[in-house]
């Protein structure tokens, strides 16, 4: 009887109806978790109109929708997923468990007719590259609100790494995956995506490279193997792209190295840290600015066990300085260092005709 009476409960999302009611018994369900009809979703994106969609990624385009008075992100996934229907189900429900202020929510999903769907809180401010990355709205962010999301992204990334129920490897943690809320305050999105399209996440070394060229780490982007650590890799490059206000790849912008990573390197090692801040921010405070972009240069370390673990990270932020290692030269300076060298010796310098004297007690 009981279970019976749990076949026909009805799972509302916020009194929306679902495919529970379908009675599909064969798939795995949850019974707190939504599964949404397919005829809802079409109704509440126009069918999937261009007017409704918000953005396209990698894995499909993306329509916001009001689905029982709630406003929500429609994730269309691409028909080229690897997934069945019960291991997708398996995947969303178990995906959807993992919830933390600095997560983007999963709602509820829908796989009908061959579609497979995932419903998402929906974020009013765009992704944090859409600010970053833009003149007029880069000035919402001052240093308070930068070093907020600093914060909120390696809290994120802690949670996923250590302190949820199973450990999930993002693999393409970028400015583009991290969604801004009402207040700012950040989201990071797409975590899971991996199981959920079911490439193997359990395996560690994968054929399918999923993540951004720039923000990946070399073992991943040449041997395809990913670890928390390759994930701490992509947050240190998000960190200095954050601090500057430069693209990972922009090389117009970074004095001719070829890298962000580089150019944060050199300037740190020249003792010029406070001259990487984006100039539009006037608040930055020097401390935090160092602190930054100190553990950046130690998250983007060629070799992995150098790299720091996101506890240690979160507690650096979260405590102020401690004493740090000196991070090694980025991996992709080790490997070019002569092309760097040379590139150097292309920027055009003037010569300083004054001399500075350096006072030191005998
Ligand atoms: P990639 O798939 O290569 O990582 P991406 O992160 O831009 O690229 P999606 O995650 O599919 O791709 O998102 C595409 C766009 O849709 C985002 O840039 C964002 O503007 C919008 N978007 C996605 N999810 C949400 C959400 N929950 N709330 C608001 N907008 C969203």
């Amino acid at each position: 009887k009981n279970k019976n009476c749990r076949r026909h409960k009805n799972i509302r999302l916020d009194g929306m109806s679902t495919s529970e009611e379908l009675g599909r018994d064969e798939a795995p369900h949850d019974q707190d978790f939504p599964f949404v009809r397919l005829e809802e979703i079409f109704l509440v994106t126009h069918n999937f109109s261009e007017a409704c969609k918000i953005g396209q990624g990698g894995f499909g385009k993306v329509y916001k929708g009001l689905l029982g008075g709630q406003e929500v992100a429609i994730k269309r996934l691409s028909r080229d997923s690897q997934q069945g229907t019960k291991e997708f189900r398996n995947e969303v429900i178990l995906i959807a468990k993992l919830q933390h202020r600095n997560l983007v929510r999963l709602l509820g999903c829908c796989d009908e007719g061959g579609e497979k769907l995932l419903i998402y809180e929906y974020l009013p401010n765009k992704s944090l590259d859409a600010t970053l990355f833009d003149d007029s709205r880069k000035l919402l962010l001052d240093w308070e609100k930068r070093f907020s999301i600093i914060k909120g992204v390696a809290r994120g990334l802690l949670y996923l790494h250590e302190d949820s129920r199973f450990t999930i490897i993002h693999r393409d943690l970028k400015a583009g995956n991290v969604l801004l809320d009402a207040y700012m305050k950040p989201k990071i999105a797409d975590f899971g995506m991996a199981r959920i399209i079911g490439d193997n996440q359990h395996n560690e070394n994968t054929q399918r490279v999923v993540g951004t060229y720039g923000y990946m780490a070399p073992e991943y982007a040449m041997q395809g193997f990913f670890s928390t650590k390759s994930d701490v890799y992509s947050f240190g490059v998000l960190i200095l792209e954050i601090v500057t206000g430069i693209r990972r790849n922009s090389n117009s912008q970074t004095m001719g190295f070829p890298s962000l990573t580089v150019y944060s390197w050199n300037m740190w090692n020249e003792e010029e840290t406070e001259e990487l801040p984006d100039s539009s921010i006037i608040n930055a405070s020097p401390e935090e600015v160092l602190i930054c972009v100190h553990l950046a240069l130690l998250c983007v370390q060629e070799n992995p066990d150098d790299r720091p673990l996101m506890s240690s990270v979160v507690f650096v932020l979260e405590n102020g300085s401690t004493i740090l290692t000196t991070p090694n030269r980025p991996a992709y300076f080790a490997r070019r260092n002569v092309e760097v060298d040379e590139l150097r010796k292309d920027i055009h310098t003037s010569m300083n005709n004054l001399t500075h004297t350096e006072i030191e007690g005998r």
